[in-house]
Order: structure tokens, then C-alpha cells, then sequence
């Protein structure tokens, strides 16, 4: 039996919290290879180590050195060390990574080094070897994960070792040079190791007992979710559950392992199976988890006879593949279609440029654009089986007085995407939350 646990910021906040994660990997001898994120928040105010970490980039960029924000992790480092009482030379290390970073003068790079300092405290603290994920995990010439290299290399790196402590968030590109995943993506590094050794299971150690059935900043005390299928976790994390990153899924499904989330604070607690789809049983419960995301836009087309006309969304579709945007959902009607995208991608001109293009490509009756959208989706294998599910929802949230701007049913049935505006986003999840979850006896049935 072999366990890959990967543990997050809060995990590894402090000397003492490390302490913790040593005696949960102890406590279990199948608990083998280890991956670990940067220290993040102590307490609420607090700084993550990898946001020092980026504005120490901009200090360097600025000024050519290390700063003030690179002070800051030398005291955070030196301060776990010490409660740690480990032998090991911290201050020789620090040095060595200042030196790195201005050197490099990279944002990956220097971005990188909390997990790279963070793995290698928690490998003296384990007296087990240290893996620096750049020896490891690859990206290709596109920028993308090299699987099958990254594979091939960590299992190599890993056999005959009976632990490692292997660092997250990073690995490196065909030049050379080192290149991180996107924010919280320690939990993708985790799945790799755990696919690399074709674990068990991949536990993922984090700050809340599970994932739950949507985020607790938005409702008090949330029900814990006890399993859900791989597809379930991929609609919920794409659309903002980021207790795992989205992407974590793809290296685990291609070996059909589980994953299993973790709380550190309360070891005790079951957590949440997240299974293959395959293997997953249909619990009960209508939906499974609600999840909302912020700051989209919509374009809207309308002309008539739009579904008559050969090639009307291809000519669409170039316009946006010619700016490179891409776009999130596509719901249509007989005489409209709606494009749903990141505001982000829309910005310094390209919206304007887009809409231009449209025009000109296929002339329509109508060409609108709503900003501010929140993308709320109500997730579950529960939904296909009860009838009447859209219709508690929709009236749920109109019970809420919030008005809906979109409607996505996904060709899944697993998921309901509603549009509202940004403003109405927490209230909506809460309405949905009540009406599924908080309601008494309807539900379930
Ligand atoms: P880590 O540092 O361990 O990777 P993260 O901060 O990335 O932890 O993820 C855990 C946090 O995700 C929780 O503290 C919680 O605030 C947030 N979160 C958002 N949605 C959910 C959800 N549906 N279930 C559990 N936690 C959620
Ligand atoms: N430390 C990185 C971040 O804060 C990666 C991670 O924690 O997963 O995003
Ligand atoms: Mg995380």
C-alpha cells in the first residue's frame, strides 16, 4: 500500500504545524512520498510565503536585489528551523537562493523557492531525501505538463527510496529553466508523484475536514461532502471550489486512483473520497456541491435565421480563435448565441477588436455584451435522476429576488451554470444552498 499525502500552506505555516504533518506521515508507514506547498497564512492577516515571493520578483526587477519581502522569508524560514531545532545550515541555503533569484531574474523562478525551501525543512525534519521537483517534472515546448516524461522521471527518481519529500508548485521547461504551475498548484505536483508510483491514494492534507458542499467563506458551516466522482471535483474546482486545483485530476485519472482530502487540524476526520467516475456510487443527494466564480462577460449575438446560415458559428468561433480568447460556455437559442468569457482576456482593446470582427464576419441584428457576470454552477450525478431539479433551483434563486442573466444546462447533466450578476453571486449560492441542502424533507427524494 502506497499513499502520496500532499500538504498545503496552512499545513506547513510554522515549526509547529510542520510538526503536526511529521506525526501524520509517521503514524502511517504506507504514508511514503511526500509533496508540500510553501508556508502560507499563520493567522488571518498574515503574508503567504509565495505572495512575498512575488513581490520580491518586483523588487528585484526594480532595483536588480533582494529586498525587504525577501528579509521577511529568510526571518519566516530561519524561525521554522529554530522551533525545529534542526542542524541543518538555513542561513547557507537563504544565501544560495538570494543569490538564485537575482541571478535568474525570473518570476517562476523566484516564485518557486517557497516550496523548494519548504520541501527541503520538511526532508531534514523526516530524515528522508530531498527531490527537487526540477529534476523531475517537465514542460513541454508549448508550456504544457510533459505526462509521460514527468512520470517516467519521478517514478525513476522515487524507486528504491522507500520515503522523499518531493517539492510542489513547479518544475522545468525545455530551456533549462524553472516554470510553475498556476496558483495552488501543489495539488496538481501531488497527483503527479501519486500517478508516478501508482499509489493507492492521494491524500491531499489541507485547512477544512473535506471538501464541502460549497465554500465556507460564503456559508456557515457547510455540509462535508463524503465522496464525489472525479467528474464532480473537475466541474466544482474549475468553477471556483479551489480546495483542489482543477487540473489536479488528469495525472490521477489516467491510473485511476482516488484521492482523499485531508484536514490537518483534525486528522481524525473522514474527509472526502473523491472517486473515478466508474467506481462511484450514486449517494442520494440531488445535488453534490455548489460553486461560483466571478468576472465574466458575455457576448451576445442575435440574428434571424442564424440556424439556416452554413457556418455562422464557425465564423464566430474564428473571430475569437484569431484574437486567441477562449470562451467558457456557448449557450444558443434558434436565433441567439451567447459566448461566455474571463473579463480578463477581454481586456486593453481586444473586446472592441472582437466585436469589430464580428460585425464584419456575420452582420448581426443584434450585438450586445454583459459585464460583471458570476458563474454559479449546482453540481451533482444526482441531478439527472430527480425530476423537477432546474426548476427548484430557478426558483430558489427568484425567490431571492436575483435576477438570472444565463442558463447553461451542460450536455453532462451534471451540472446547471447559472449567470447573475457579480453582485447577486453570494447570495445566489446561498439561496441554491438553502433550497438543497437546508430544506428538511423534500430532499433527497
Ligand atoms: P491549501 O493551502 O491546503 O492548499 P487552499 O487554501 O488552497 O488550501 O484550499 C482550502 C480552502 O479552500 C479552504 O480553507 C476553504 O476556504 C476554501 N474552499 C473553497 N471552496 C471550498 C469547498 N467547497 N470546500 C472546502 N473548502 C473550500
Ligand atoms: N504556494 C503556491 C501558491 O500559493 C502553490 C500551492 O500552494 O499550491 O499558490
Ligand atoms: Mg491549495
Amino acid at each position: 500500500m502506497i499513499k502520496v499525502c500532499k500538504f498545503g500552506g496552512t499545513s506547513m505555516a510554522d515549526g509547529n504545524m510542520m510538526k503536526k504533518v511529521a506525526d501524520i506521515i509517521k503514524s502511517d508507514g504506507a504514508r511514503r512520498y511526500v509533496v508540500v506547498s510553501a508556508p502560507g497564512k499563520r493567522y488571518g492577516a498574515d503574508i503567504k510565503v509565495t505572495d512575498l515571493l512575488y513581490r520580491c520578483y518586483d523588487e528585484v526587477a526594480q532595483t536588480g536585489k533582494c529586498g525587504e519581502s525577501f528579509d521577511k522569508i529568510c526571518e519566516r524560514f530561519r524561525g521554522i528551523v529554530g522551533e525545529l531545532n534542526l542542524s541543518m545550515d538555513i542561513d547557507k541555503i537563504l544565501a544560495d537562493t538570494k543569490e538564485e533569484i537575482e541571478k535568474e531574474k525570473s518570476t517562476d523562478f523566484t516564485a518557486s523557492r517557497g516550496e523548494y525551501l519548504s520541501a527541503r525543512v520538511m526532508a531534514a525534519l523526516l530524515d528522508v531525501p530531498f527531490i527537487d521537483a526540477r529534476d523531475v517534472v517537465k514542460f513541454d515546448k508549448n508550456g504544457l505538463l510533459d505526462s509521460e516524461r514527468t512520470f517516467e522521471l519521478t517514478g525513476d527518481a522515487l524507486k528504491g527510496k522507500k520515503n522523499a519529500v518531493v517539492s510542489g508548485f513547479y518544475g522545468e521547461d525545455v530551456n533549462g529553466k524553472v516554470k510553475t504551475f498556476s496558483r495552488g498548484g501543489s495539488d496538481i505536483s501531488g497527483a503527479i508523484v501519486a500517478r508516478a508510483v501508482m499509489a493507492d491514494l492521494y491524500e491531499n492534507w489541507t485547512d477544512v475536514s473535506g471538501f464541502l458542499a460549497c465554500d465556507p467563506r460564503i456559508v456557515d458551516n457547510p455540509e462535508g461532502i463524503s465522496a464525489m466522482s472525479y467528474k464532480e471535483l473537475r466541474e466544482l474546482s474549475y468553477m471556483g471550489a479551489n480546495v483542489l486545483h482543477s487540473e489536479s485530476i488528469f495525472p490521477v485519472r489516467a491510473g485511476d486512483i482516488p484521492i482523499c482530502i485531508k484536514n490537518t487540524f483534525r486528522p481524525m476526520d473522514e474527509g472526502t473520497m473523491i472517486l473515478p467516475t466508474s467506481k462511484y456510487r450514486y449517494t442520494g443527494k440531488i445535488v453534490t456541491g455548489i460553486a461560483g466564480k466571478k468576472n465574466f462577460s458575455v457576448i451576445f449575438i442575435e440574428k434571424s435565421l442564424m440556424n439556416s446560415e452554413i457556418g455562422f458559428a464557425r465564423k464566430v468561433l474564428s473571430v475569437l480563435e484569431k484574437h486567441g480568447v477562449n470562451f467558457e460556455h456557448m449557450p444558443s437559442g434558434i436565433d441567439t448565441m451567447s459566448f461566455v468569457i474571463d473579463s480578463e482576456e477581454l481586456k486593453h482593446g481586444v473586446l472592441e477588436e472582437i466585436l469589430e470582427d464580428i460585425r464584419t464576419a456575420v452582420k448581426p441584428d443584434n450585438l450586445r455584451v454583459f459585464d460583471e457576470i458570476a458563474l454559479i454552477a449546482t453540481v451533482g450525478h444526482g441531478m439527472s435522476r430527480n425530476v423537477g431539479t432546474s426548476a427548484k433551483l430557478f426558483d430558489a434563486i427568484a425567490r431571492a429576488g436575483i435576477n438570472v442573466r444565463m442558463i447553461d444546462q451542460g450536455s453532462s447533466e451534471l451540472n446547471i451554470i447559472v449567470g447573475v450578476d457579480n453582485d447577486n453571486c453570494e447570495r445566489a449560492i446561498r439561496a441554491i444552498y438553502e433550497e438543497f441542502f437546508r430544506k428538511g424533507p423534500s430532499f433527497g427524494l
